[in-house]
C-alpha cells in the first residue's frame, strides 16, 4: 500500500508530491492528461513569492503596473516597485512536476481518477491508465484535481459555492505598455468579475470572467477594443472563488482549485494552492509517522492553510461579492474617489496581489467615505 496518493499534476498536486517525498513518504502522482502543463487554462501572473516555492525559469515578462480602465473610458494607473511575473505556465507546471520527480515521487500520467472510496483501513483509488482500469490503494488521498475534483465529489459531496466562469485568448496583438496588465471593470466587459489584457511579449492574454453561466459575451466586447480578430488560441476555464466549509476528511485533504482555496477578488490559485499544499505536506506526514490517520489528525491542515490564508481570503471573499453587485455608475464614481494623487500613492505603496485586503484596508482608511458609498449606492 502506498503512503499517499495525490490526483492531479498541476502546481498543487506537483508541489504536493514533492514535498511528502522530500519527507521520505511513497507518494504516487496520477495526472488525466497526456502531458503535464496542457491545457493551458491560466494567465500566469504570479508574485516573486512564488518563485521562492519553485525553481523554474518559466517567466515570459514582467510587469510593475496596472492600468484600470473604468466603464466610462477613464483609466487611473498604479505602478508598484515589485515586479509581478508572467509566465509560460505549461512551463511551469512542468518544472514543479520535475520537483516532485527528483525528490522520488512516482508520476503516472494518461491516468484518470474515476472513484475513490475511503475505508477504515485505507482509502482505494480507481484509475483508467491509457484505458486499463487499475485500483491501487494508500493510507491518504490528496485531491489536487481543480474545479471539478473527482476526490472531493466522491468523498465530500460538494463543491464551492462562488465559480467564475473565464474565457481568455492568446492574440496577436503586441500591448504598446510592456510593463502594465490593463484590468477592466463594468457591465460591458465582464459578470460581477473583471476583464484583462496581459503583456507577454509579442501576444497578449486577453480575457474576463463572468460569475453568470458564460464569459463569451462580455470577452466578445473586450476583445473588439483591440481591433481587428486577431485569436491565435482559446483557453478558459473555470475558477472557483469561495472556499469549502472542510477540506479534511478520514483519509483524505483537498488543497488549491479542489478546495476552493483561490484568492477571489483576481482569481489567482497558483500561490494558494502551493500554500495550501505545503500545510498539507506536513501535517499528512505527521499522521503517518504516528500512525494516526484520521479525521481529528487531518483537521490539523485546515487550521494551518487558514492561520496562513484564511483571514485574507475570507476578506477578499465579502469584498468580491460587495464588488461583483456595483453599477457602471458606482464604478465611474469610483474612479474620482481612488485616482486622486493620495489615494495612488497608498495603492502603489501597499498593493499586493497575494494580499489584497491590506489596499482595500488602506484606502479606506484614507477615505472612510467609500464604504457608506459602495453599501448605498450600488
Ligand atoms: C483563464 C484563467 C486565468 C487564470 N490566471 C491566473 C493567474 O494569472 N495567476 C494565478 O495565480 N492563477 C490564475 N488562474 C487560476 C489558476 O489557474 C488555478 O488556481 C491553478 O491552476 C490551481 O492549481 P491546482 O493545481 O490546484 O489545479 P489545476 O491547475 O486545475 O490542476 C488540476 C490537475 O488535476 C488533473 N485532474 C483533474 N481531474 C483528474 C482526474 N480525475 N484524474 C487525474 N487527474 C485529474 C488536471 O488535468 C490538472 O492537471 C487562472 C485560471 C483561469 C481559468
Amino acid at each position: 500500500m502506498r503512503d499517499v496518493i495525490v490526483v492531479g499534476a498541476g502546481p498543487s498536486g506537483s508541489y504536493m508530491g514533492y514535498d511528502l517525498s522530500k519527507r521520505g513518504l511513497d507518494t504516487l502522482i496520477l495526472e488525466e492528461h497526456r502531458e503535464v502543463g496542457k491545457p493551458v487554462e491560466c494567465t500566469g501572473l504570479v508574485s516573486e513569492r512564488v518563485m521562492k516555492y519553485v525553481h523554474t525559469k518559466a517567466g515570459v515578462n514582467r510587469v510593475n503596473g496596472a492600468r484600470i480602465i473604468f466603464p466610462n473610458g477613464e483609466s487611473t494607473h498604479i505602478r508598484k516597485s515589485e515586479k509581478t511575473i508572467v509566465m509560460d505556465r505549461d512551463r511551469f507546471d512542468k518544472d514543479v512536476a520535475g520537483m516532485a520527480i527528483d525528490a522520488g515521487s512516482d508520476f503516472s500520467i494518461d491516468s484518470k481518477v474515476i472513484g475513490v472510496r475511503e475505508s477504515r483501513e485505507c482509502v482505494e483509488v480507481r484509475y483508467r491508465k491509457s484505458g486499463n482500469l487499475v485500483e491501487e490503494r494508500a493510507r491518504v488521498v490528496v485531491g489536487a484535481d481543480g474545479v471539478n475534483s473527482r476526490v472531493r465529489r466522491d468523498i465530500y459531496g460538494n463543491r464551492p459555492r462562488r465559480i467564475v466562469s473565464a474565457y481568455q485568448v492568446d492574440a496577436a496583438y503586441e500591448l504598446p505598455d510592456q510593463d502594465s496588465v490593463e484590468v477592466y471593470l463594468g457591465s460591458g466587459t465582464s459578470g460581477g468579475f473583471f476583464g484583462w489584457a496581459t503583456p507577454a511579449g509579442d501576444t497578449t492574454k486577453i480575457g474576463t470572467g463572468s460569475l453568470y453561466p458564460t464569459a463569451k459575451k462580455f470577452f466578445d466586447n473586450l476583445n473588439a477594443r483591440f481591433g481587428k480578430d486577431k485569436v491565435l488560441g482559446i483557453n478558459g476555464g473555470a475558477i472557483p472563488i469561495s472556499y469549502l466549509r472542510r477540506t479534511y476528511s478520514d483519509r483524505s485533504i483537498l488543497v488549491g482549485d479542489a478546495a476552493g482555496i483561490v484568492k477571489p477578488l483576481s482569481g489567482g490559485g497558483i500561490y494558494t494552492g502551493i500554500v495550501s499544499s505545503e500545510c498539507g505536506a506536513g501535517v499528512i506526514a505527521d499522521a503517518i509517522e504516528h500512525d494516526r490517520v484520521g479525521m481529528r489528525k487531518l483537521s490539523a491542515y485546515q487550521r494551518l492553510w487558514k492561520k496562513k490564508l484564511g483571514l485574507e481570503l475570507w476578506f477578499d471573499g465579502l469584498v468580491q461579492k460587495l464588488f461583483s453587485s456595483l453599477s457602471d455608475n458606482t464604478f465611474d464614481r469610483l474612479y474620482s474617489i481612488i485616482s486622486t494623487p493620495e489615494i495612488t500613492s497608498v495603492i502603489n505603496r501597499v498593493g499586493d496581489i497575494d494580499y489584497p485586503s491590506r489596499v482595500v484596508l488602506s484606502v479606506i482608511a484614507r477615505n472612510p467615505e467609500i464604504v457608506k458609498y459602495l453599501l448605498v449606492k450600488r
